[in-house]
């Protein structure tokens, strides 16, 4: 820094300038340092949580994530105005602290900033400063007038934020103002004694500033000086211990919920963090049932949650209109911890969460479908938090009326529809199916190199059967040496799971898990995204497993699987990304390649697709359990295939196809919108060099595709 001339010599206050502003700077950061002391007590109080692991791939996410702030550009205009802050804050950092060390330390210029160097840097500042400023005006205008309505705070979650919101605009803009006045009257007051004369940078703020008092007496300009510099001080001291109170707690916490972030997409936390499952039957509370039974790691999500709304603008349940936006998850927990950990007095920990700040239905109004979590820009979690407070409820015996008997069902049959193990593989024993195509039961005495991974729904469900048989024509088709395991196949559990109900899961993963080894297979194929996420991330010891699209996109690249041209090239279609395919296991591109192979077929993009896809609104128990809602996930996804002008939905998911096809007969729109499964489709128009027996026409004719 050049030329600062300090107000420390000021002897215009009641205390010399210098013992005054040391006396700030004293108070500020022992007020700042007692304040985030106590935000941490909490914390310390949480749940364990082991995120020290792998510093290089963390410090990774905090390029990209924090200084690079990747997430922003999806909201193009609020992003580029967040970077623009973001880069202004740091850049003006070491320009801040300068100035504050002035303030007891006349001359002080910052090591490596003297000379040429300090130059360029206050050049660079000025226009720093002045973005800053402009920015806040925009944002404070944007809130004021335009009001986006991710912003919007229903009655039902409290008042709205926006006085907050633009009072902190306000501190932050009369911060660039101190600052640049600071700045002009020095370089003013230079100018008037004949001194060296600071270059301000052209049209910046301090350069106008500048302009404006340079006729001023310099007497008048020292006393400017003087009380920009207090202002700047208060304020900058203000503003450090105010945020710990508010959605600007993110500035100091952000870095760190990114560096702790989790690292690992479509897991889900265990139970307790270092208790292994043979130990969980001794843990004596299940879940989160209280604030501290959060980790720690969730606690300091809820601080960093910049209230945004992004997450909330994403999520299908709240656009459905079910009690759930997961902003207000964040924010509802970060009030009771204000309230009930409070800065002055003591902490009051103990209240169930439930029925107290988030309600029954909010919390199972969750499909873990996360869009909330890819969108937000400072990596918030949602899903694991939301499993946690059901696994709560469920162990409190809290579990929804409609979802007893699937759940009875699972556990006594292994299966959410109660039906007999021995009817598993009927869907294969269908004469016209084995006209075409055999498949075989893999076990101790009999083996194959590749397990066919049924699961639940499209074994039972009669119009799922399709998506099993056109999946084994074309495993069979590519010759691949491949069985199912029957009967002594379970559900993969992958929902009940994340329903909260780990003890059921852990039934199912070990009798499956038993099963394929006792089957000796090398590898796993499955047309279900939720077996095929339950199988790669929650099995322990399951062997690799890949989704059928995987399987179809590598056997066209090679030329094993050819497709004939489409017979009605009226049809246009589009791909919805199944969240367990898409955003959980980024499996976006490969189901797109093998449409676009398909000669004639003609494509179209929702808007809302690959890792912001719209989920359908029913994975897995979310079949049998509807929360209250003003309209349906399904319809809304079938009006955004409708408005991107497709007219059949192509998807990837038995679950997709059951809530798609079921949207569409609600939307009205049955006859001039229909729904096929990739497998299907692949069927329908695979060359097939032995098959004479047009077998895929007579499948679909029973199943509509
Ligand atoms: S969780 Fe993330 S996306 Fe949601 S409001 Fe908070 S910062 Fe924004
Ligand atoms: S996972 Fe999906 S449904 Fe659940 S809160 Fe996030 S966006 Fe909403």
């Amino acid at each position: 820094m050049v030329g600062i001339y300090s107000p420390s010599l000021s002897s215009e206050w009641l205390v010399p300038g210098r013992n005054l502003f040391l006396t700030i700077h004293v108070l500020g950061v022992a007020c700042f340092v007692y304040i985030v002391a106590k935000r941490f007590v909490p914390l310390v109080r949480a749940e364990g949580d082991p995120r020290f692991d792998r510093p290089l791939t963390r410090l990774g996410k905090v390029f990209k994530f924090w200084l690079g702030q990747w997430k922003h550009p999806r909201y193009r205009f609020a992003g580029t105005l967040h970077i623009l802050i973001f880069a202004g804050f740091l850049l003006l950092a070491t320009r801040a602290f300068s100035v504050l060390i002035v303030g007891v330390s006349p001359g002080f210029v910052m090591p490596g900033l003297s000379g040429e160097s300090g130059r360029v840097y206050d050049l660079i500042t000025d226009y720093a400063a002045t973005i800053v400023f402009l920015c806040m005006v925009v944002a404070a205008i944007r809130r004021l007038v335009f009001k986006p309505a991710r912003y919007a705070v229903p009655a039902k979650y409290g008042k709205s934020r926006t006085a907050d919101a633009v009072f902190l605009l306000g501190l932050i803009a009369v911060l660039m103002i101190a600052d640049s006045l600071f700045a002009a009257s020095n370089a003013a007051g230079h100018a008037l004694q004949d001194q060296p004369i600071e270059a301000l940078a052209v049209f910046s703020l301090p350069w106008m500033l500048k302009i404006a008092i340079g006729s001023m007496p310099l007497a008048t300009l020292w006393a400017l000086n003087v009380t920009a510099y207090l202002v700047h001080e208060v304020t900058f001291y203000f503003l450090l211990c105010y945020r710990p109170f508010g959605i600007q707690f993110h500035v100091e916490t952000s870095l760190f919920s990114i560096y702790f972030a989790k690292l690992e997409r479509g897991t889900l936390k265990p139970v307790r963090w270092g208790v292994p499952d043979e130990r969980l039957d001794q843990v004596k509370s299940f879940g989160v049932k209280t604030f501290e039974d959060f980790t720690w790691k969730h606690i300091l999500d809820f601080y960093s949650c910049a209230d945004c709304g992004r997450c909330a603008d994403n999520c299908p349940a709240n656009a459905a209109g079910r009690p759930l936006a997961p902003r207000f998850l964040s924010i509802k927990a970060r009030d009771y911890a204000f309230q009930h950990y409070p800065v002055l007095g003591k902490a009051n920990n103990g209240k169930p969460l439930i029925g107290n700040i988030y309600s029954e239905d909010e919390v199972w109004s969750c499909t873990t479908c996360g869009a909330c979590e890819e969108e937000c820009p400072l990596l918030v979690e949602y899903i694991d938090k939301i499993v946690d407070l059901r696994r709560g409820m469920i162990d409190d015996g809290n579990v929804p009326q409609s979802l007893q008997k699937p759940l009875k069902a699972l556990e006594n049959r292994g299966n959410p529809y109660g039906k007999m193990e021995k009817k598993k593989a009927d869907w294969a024993k269908a004469e016209e199916f084995q006209r075409t195509c055999k498949v075989n039961t893999v076990d101790g005495n009999n083996s194959a190199g590749t397990l066919y991974f049924v699961d639940s729904i499209t074994s039972y469900d009669d119009r799922m059967h399709s998506i099993g048989r056109s999946t084994s024509r074309i495993l069979s088709h590519i010759g691949e040496d491949f069985g199912i395991l029957g009967a002594a196949e379970k559900d993969s559990g992958h929902e009940v799971r994340r329903f909260g109900e780990e003890m059921l899961f852990m039934a199912l993963r070990d009798h499956n898990t038993d099963a394929i080894k006792a089957s000796g297979v090398q590898r796993i194929v499955t047309s279900d995204p939720h077996a095929y996420n339950a199988l790669k991330h929650d099995y322990k010891d399951a062997p690799p497993v890949e989704h059928i699209s995987q399987v179809i996109a590598r056997e066209v690249r090679s030329g094993n699987i050819q497709f004939h041209r489409v017979e009605n090239e009226d049809k246009v279609y589009a791909y919805h990304d199944p969240c367990y395919l898409g955003r959980h296991n980024q499996i976006y591109d490969e189901p797109r390649a093998v449409l676009d192979a398909i000669p004639g077929l003609k494509r179209v993009e929702m808007k809302r697709s690959r890792d912001r896809s719209f989920c359908c609104g029913g994975g897995g128990l979310m079949l049998f359990y509807e929360p209250k809602e003003e309209q349906r996930m399904g319809v809304l996804r079938v009006r955004m295939a409708a408005e991107a002008g497709a007219n059949v939905i192509v998807t990837a998911c038995p679950f997709c196809m059951a809530n798609i096809e079921d949207a569409i007969k609600v939307a009205g729109l049955e006859g001039t919108m229909s729904a096929i499964d990739l497998t299907e489709l692949v069927d329908q128009h695979m060359v097939r060099e032995v098959c004479p027996v047009k077998a895929m026409e007579l499948e679909t004719a029973t199943c509509g595709g």
